[in-house]
């Protein structure tokens, strides 16, 4: 579990009070990974607390995060600097805090970070890391795994050195997100829920926190009586809420199938969760109704036909993919699910999307 968080408006500014206890000399700098979104934007640049030989790496989101791109920026840190960092520091959505979760192991543990992807491989303290969400919905920020996109699979680094030491929740840092965005990413955490609520896995720990969760989620999606600042604060709660609940149980066909959409298609989680989910009744029939309710209120029209060129070939990488994430199906469908979830059936539902 994350050992240290911080909750409010404007707790962003903290920062600096944060950090300085945990800066280890004036060689060893911080090292913030910042969304480029951020790039020019004084609002949330002016209050990075930079000192001494600090840095800010600002990264693109457009794509999610390659084991290559956490190697090379792994690499550069070593080669730039006389120390180790005192800290990375993550400033985005879920693809720059788990680049940011990713170099911080690979700053302590040798080799590539493809070697780690997996559950429980890495053997060494990662360094300080902290966490800051600019977008809700991923779990990201509490989660313990860090999804890569490596050479041969797109698979998280699940240990528990992974979750970050400190997380600075101020849901005034998402203000900006566009209203689709908003949306994919927000039904990434109403999907986390009914997964996780209609999994084999279910226990109690897992329950309480995606019942609560899922409360939320309907109340700001669907409650026309929020303030947007009331929406931004549940929405940043749901989304740690809903990682929480995944830790202690799983994901289930949506997440499986979309991670086949995102390795060969290059499709992003969120929206790619999306595009799954809303063909998914034979699974979770209430969990999609609510679904498409939410996403007729809010107008949101979701990529249609990205599966009706494929190759047979392509069927199969991406089939390939989606069955090698064992737990998930096992979670969703039981032990016995490699019955129900046949490579036929499952091309038959990628040919719908
Ligand atoms: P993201 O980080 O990919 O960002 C989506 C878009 O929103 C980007 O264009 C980004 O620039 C923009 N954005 C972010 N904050 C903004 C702001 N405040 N104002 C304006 N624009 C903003 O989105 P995401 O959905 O949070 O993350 C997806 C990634 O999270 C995927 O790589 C997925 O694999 C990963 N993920 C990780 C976990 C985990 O537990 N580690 C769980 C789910 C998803
Ligand atoms: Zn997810």
């Amino acid at each position: 579990m994350v050992s240290k968080v911080v909750f409010g408006r404007g707790s962003f500014n903290q920062l600096g009070d944060i950090l300085s206890p945990k800066r280890l000399n004036v060689k060893a700098p911080f090292i913030f990974i910042v969304d480029d979104v951020f790039q020019g934007n004084s609002w949330i640049t002016s209050r990075i607390p930079l000192a001494y030989e600090d840095k800010i790496y600002y990264i693109s989101a457009d794509e999610e995060p390659k084991t290559s791109q956490v190697d090379d920026l792994v690499e550069e840190i070593i080669l730039n600097y006389k120390a180790l960092p005192s800290g990375i520091i993550g400033i985005g959505g879920g693809t720059i805090m788990d680049l940011a979760k990713a170099v911080s192991i690979m700053l302590t543990n040798k080799g590539e970070s493809k070697d780690y992807q997996g559950w429980d491989l890495v053997k060494k303290p990662a360094i300080y890391h902290v966490g800051i969400p600019t977008i809700s919905g991923t779990g990201a920020e509490v989660s313990r795994t860090t999804v890569l996109t490596g050479p041969e699979r797109k698979l998280g680094i699940n240990s528990d050195y992974t979750p970050f030491d400190q997380v600075v929740l101020d849901p005034e840092l998402t203000k900006d997100v566009p209203k689709n965005q908003w949306f994919y990413t927000g039904m990434d955490c109403y999907i986390h829920c009914i997964e996780s609520l209609n999994g084999t896995f279910l226990n109690a720990f897992s329950k309480s926190y995606g019942e609560k969760a899922y409360e939320l989620c309907v109340e700001l999606f669907l409650d026309n009586n929020l303030t947007e600042e009331e929406a931004q604060d549940k929405l940043m709660m749901a989304s740690w809420h809903g990682g929480m609940s995944i830790a202690y149980s799983q994901v289930g066909v949506a997440h499986a199938m979309s991670y086949g959409l995102g390795y060969l298609l290059g499709t992003k989680h969120g929206v790619g969760n999306c595009i799954v989910f809303n063909q998914l009744e034979e699974f979770y029939p209430e969990g999609v109704a609510l679904f498409k309710k939410m996403k007729d209120k809010h107008n949101i029209d979701l990529p249609q036909g990205i599966c009706a060129n494929l190759s047979d070939k392509e069927f199969d990488i991406m089939i390939d993919v989606a069955l090698s994430l064992e737990p998930l199906w096992e979670n969703a469908l039981g032990k016995h699910w490699k019955k129900t979830m046949t490579r036929d059936k499952l091309k038959e539902l990628y040919l719908k999307m």
